[in-house]
């Protein structure tokens, strides 16, 4: 039996969309389902690459047998004929391969116009001027797709005509003008061709389809092929459609038009979308007429409008898929020319997977899959107007997501005191140390011109919700002129700013926001997410306030609750601060007794917030001089104090002299001192001790240095504090009533001889703590895996540690060697580009190198202690496809900021749903 090459579109699978391609297989679905779809047929992808194999470029035997056969079938379907006169067959001829590939060819439409079956169109529609432009069309579009010949070529020609009719827009043609132009386009092809324009609708018909399968090796589409990765088995050879044309524009009983089955904007379950009485697709597209909207069909054209309904309900029931769709309606009938999967914003999306459960259309594995998680931010953060037409002046990392407007304020403390004002105002650092934490509270935003994802702004900015763009380099931060120079533009103090922690944007002025908006359709979706995902969702909150805003999103507990942000409230920096540069253990002791009872405060508030959920607390992790501040800061703060020193000395022998020398005159000037001398002093001998302190602990590199866990050895009593303050908030707590999980966390820890340490302390203190209140505490000790050795010595740690958490911020740093402070915005958007490395890292998680890593640990740690609770608190714990990774090998949560724990919660129930695809950072 010979092969066969044409399928009509009743009977090829709609689901081979290998062989008939996308469209071809839409097409065929849509009309076996009952659709009225224009007849036509799909040549096949077979066809074309057993043509593509013949060096004469032949169409295989018996193709053009097949397709005279299933016009034969057309004109018998339509009552018309292909090349008659009486009542002409038109048809329109399109590519389409296995993946949409848009742009690879354009569509030839009206195939089958001649000088014969034009007249024939034009008086079976009695309307000349639609006749003509149907023909002009046609020879330009056929001139160029099929026969090479430049648009230019008829662009000439159709300007020549224009300027000869004096009209500017191609409405204002007459018949007479379009007569004309098809006439020029005729002798353009001739020319340049140097045939005549084919004439035989066969003829033209053949042509048409062997340029379809040439634009398959054409350079447009090998290019696309490349650049989008597109395999031969993805997509191999393209298919041909060739489809009955029906047209909108013969009458007002003709229309065209194109719709939502829900309005994809809200998601309400209305028939949406806009239509044109006699008009052409292309007139909806090109603006050229104002369409209507389909509501008003229904007065309109009341018995179309009931088809058109009757079409949306049967697209639903078979997609079970908020569809998009385009219809024509020729002479009172109605045509569906094309269906897809709606595109929707999340608002949209969420609403309609929430509706279509409960209408029963979706199950709700269907209604959460979706729903790509990374789009419920669009829902969780205030956004720009995507209407905007403002243009960003620079651009850094989207470091925390959302958008804010605000004054821009060069210090933390400038921001505190103009935003305790009421008035907004973004704070603008070349970098944040956590001295600054107080300009965050009263900032809308943060903005950087230094700095990573992981840096401290953007940490600090996400656990707050607070959109923030880290590491703008283009924006020059001068602090002490309270300017940033941004190329050839300044903006200083009192400037209203916009940055877009989405995208990395930053605007000079206001631009408009959306805002966002948590509704109980979302709280609904999220409750069939948390059925299904085994993964439980933490977050990362370090006050009562950041506590209770991730309890609003979901949160399940706190996975990590940094114990040193509770050291940077203004009122607290100095307590911190003369605890460290304390000269004897006995000041230090005398700081931390004033510290204790303000921590246990800070823990009682969370656990109050989050009972009966667990609440992780890690002990003190940075270095301590993070504290102070910077040498440089100090000399020259010192400078300024010697030189106040020798003013006010100098002003109290002026005092001294003018007192003596009017002692015995009746009138006596005033001399006032500026300040008292021994404050000075004071406040100088201070700074020295500070500088000293300073001097002592530089490290050429901190983040390696004298932190975490080597940090608490050394000066134990600053451990004991934190453990004790949190033993006696959980005391204090379950005596009010209150179900309290508290869990202590050791940062850095890479031996199993650090955990011992500080446990003893904690069992030590546990003991005192529980005897003194009697009671028993709930109490899990535990370490964070953050270092490599750890991970390696999993094994032995898990002796000690009751559960694990990856600190995946140190851990990417620690295996890549790459500094999570300075690598995002050195080198690693050249190694993205160049395919080096295909993600961000310290964004998505490395699977091949720290993802093995974790693996090797996780296997490790349950070999010593088999339910290990392990879970993951590095920045990844927020980025659905890490989520995918971790729900893969194993682990018991993520923790992430609040905001994002919506969208974890739906990642880590897409990762339960689709189990066993894995995906994360590649290197090549
Ligand atoms: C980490 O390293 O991943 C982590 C959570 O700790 P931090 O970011 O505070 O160093
Ligand atoms: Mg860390």
């Amino acid at each position: 039996m010979s092969t066969k090459w044409v399928y009509a579109f009743s009977e090829g699978d709609g689901k081979n969309k290998k062989l008939l391609g996308g469209k071809g297989a839409n097409l065929c679905e849509m009309t076996q389902i009952g659709l009225n779809v224009p007849p036509g047929f799909v040549i096949t992808t077979e066809a074309c690459l057993a043509y593509l194999d013949t060096p004469e470029r032949r169409l295989p035997d018996g193709v053009m047998e097949q397709v005279r056969e299933h016009l034969a079938a057309l004109e018998k379907a339509t009552g018309k004929s292909f090349g008659g006169r009486a009542s002409p067959l038109l048809v329109s001829v399109r590519s389409g391969s296995a993946m949409s590939m848009p742009g690879m060819m354009d569509t030839i439409l009206n195939l089958g116009l001649n000088a014969n079956t034009l007249h024939g169109l034009i008086e079976q529609t009695g309307n000349p001027r639609f006749g003509f432009d149907a023909y002009r069309r046609f020879i330009q579009l056929f001139g160029k797709v099929a026969l090479g010949v430049p648009d230019a070529e008829f662009d000439v020609e159709f300007e020549a005509v224009k300027a000869k009719a004096g009209v500017k827009q191609d409405i204002g043609l007459s018949a007479e003008h379009l007569e004309d132009i098809a006439a020029r386009f005729l002798k353009v092809v001739e020319r340049v061709t140097g045939r005549p324009f084919p004439a035989d609708p066969f003829e033209q018909l053949e042509i048409a389809i062997k340029a379809v399968f040439n634009s398959w090796m054409g350079k447009r589409a090998v290019d696309y092929r490349r650049e989008f990765r597109i395999t031969s088995e993805m997509a191999n050879g393209t298919a041909v459609n060739v489809v009955t044309m029906v047209f909108g524009n013969m009458g007002n009983d003709c229309a065209t038009g194109v719709g939502f089955t829900r309005d994809p904007g809200t998601g309400e379950n209305v028939m949406f979308g806009e239509y044109l009485v006699n008009a052409q697709g292309e007139d909806v597209v090109a603006g050229i007429r104002t369409p209507k909207p389909v509501a008003e069909m229904e007065r309109e054209m009341p018995d179309l409008y009931r088809q058109l309904i009757e079409l949306r309900n049967r697209l639903e029931a078979h997609y079970k898929e908020v569809q998009d769709y385009e219809y024509t309606i020729e002479r009172g009938v109605l045509y569906c020319l094309q269906t897809r999967n709606g595109k929707m914003n999340a608002t949209a999306l969420v609403r309609t997977s929430v509706e279509m459960v409960n209408e029963g259309l979706i199950d709700k594995r269907q209604a959460l899959l979706r729903i790509q998680p990374e789009m419920l931010e669009q829902l969780l953060f205030p956004r720009l107007d995507p209407r905007t037409k403002a243009k960003p002046v620079a651009r850094g990392l989207p470091a925390s997501p959302g958008a804010a407007s605000g004054i821009a304020v060069f210090d933390a403390d400038r921001a505190e005191q103009l935003g305790r004002t009421g008035l907004k105002v973004i704070l603008v650092r070349e970098e944040t140390k956590p001295e600054d934490i107080h300009g965050f509270f009263a900032s809308q935003g943060i903005l950087t011109s230094r700095g990573g994802k992981t840096s401290h702004a953007a940490v600090v900015a996400r656990g707050m919700g607070k959109p923030c763009v880290a590491g703008a380099e283009g924006i020059h931060v001068d602090v002490q002129t309270r300017q940033a120079v941004v190329g050839d533009q300044v903006f200083g103090e009192g400037a209203v700013i916009t940055i877009d922690g989405t995208s990395g944007d930053v605007y000079i002025g206001e631009v408009a926001m959306i805002e966002a908006e948590f509704s109980g359709e979302l709280a609904t979706l999220l409750s069939w997410a948390d059925e299904v995902a085994r993964l439980k969702v933490m977050a990362n909150a370090d006050t009562p306030d950041d506590a209770a805003r991730a309890l609003k999103f979901g949160a399940m507990g706190i996975g990590l609750a940094r114990t040193e942000r509770m050291f940077n409230a203004v009122e607290r920096l100095p307590i911190v601060v003369e605890m460290i540069i304390a000269e004897t253990a006995a000041d230090r002791q005398a700081a931390l007794d004033k510290l204790l009872p303000i921590q246990r405060e800070d823990f009682k508030g969370i656990f109050k917030v989050m009972a009966p959920r667990p609440v992780t607390i890690r002990l003190l992790d940075p270095p301590i001089h993070e504290f102070l501040p910077s040498e440089n800061q100090l000399v020259e703060e010192l400078d300024r104090l010697r030189h106040l020193r020798d003013t006010v000395r100098g002003m109290q022998v002026l005092h001294d002299t003018v007192d003596f020398m009017y002692r015995v005159r009746e009138v006596h000037p005033q001399v006032a001192l500026p300040a008292d001398p021994a404050l000075v002093d004071e406040a100088i001998q201070k700074k020295e001790i500070m500088l000293k302190k300073v001097r002592a602990l530089f490290e050429v590199n901190p983040m390696l240095g004298h932190r975490g866990v080597r940090l608490g050895l050394t000066y134990p009593e600053i451990y004991s504090m934190q453990i004790r303050a949190i033993l006696e908030a959980a005391a204090e707590c379950r005596k009010e009533g209150l179900e309290v999980h508290a869990e202590i966390m050791v940062p850095q820890v890479c031996t199993a001889q650090e955990l011992k340490r500080v446990k003893e302390w904690v069992e030590a203190i546990r003991a005192e703590v529980e005897a003194a209140h009697g009671i028993t505490l709930s109490l899990k000790f535990g370490s964070m895996l953050e270092v490599v050795r750890a991970c390696m010595r999993a094994e032995n740690l898990a002796e000690e540690a009751e559960f694990f958490s990856f600190g995946t911020n140190d851990l990417t740093q620690a295996t890549f060697s790459f500094s999570r402070e300075d690598a995002e915005n050195k080198f690693l958007p050249m190694y993205n580009q160049n395919h080096i490395l295909h993600d961000n890292p310290f964004e998505v998680l490395d699977v091949k190198g720290v993802g093995k890593l974790m693996k090797l640990a996780v296997d490790w740690g349950r070999a010593t202690r088999p339910e290990m609770k392990i879970g993951i608190c590095g920045e990844h714990g927020g980025h659905p496809k890490s989520i995918a990774f971790c729900h893969q090998i194993g682990l018991s949560y993520v923790s992430c900021s609040g905001p994002r724990v919506p969208i974890a919660r739906l990642a880590a129930a897409h990762a339960a749903l689709t189990e066993g695809a894995v995906a994360g950072t590649q290197a090549l």
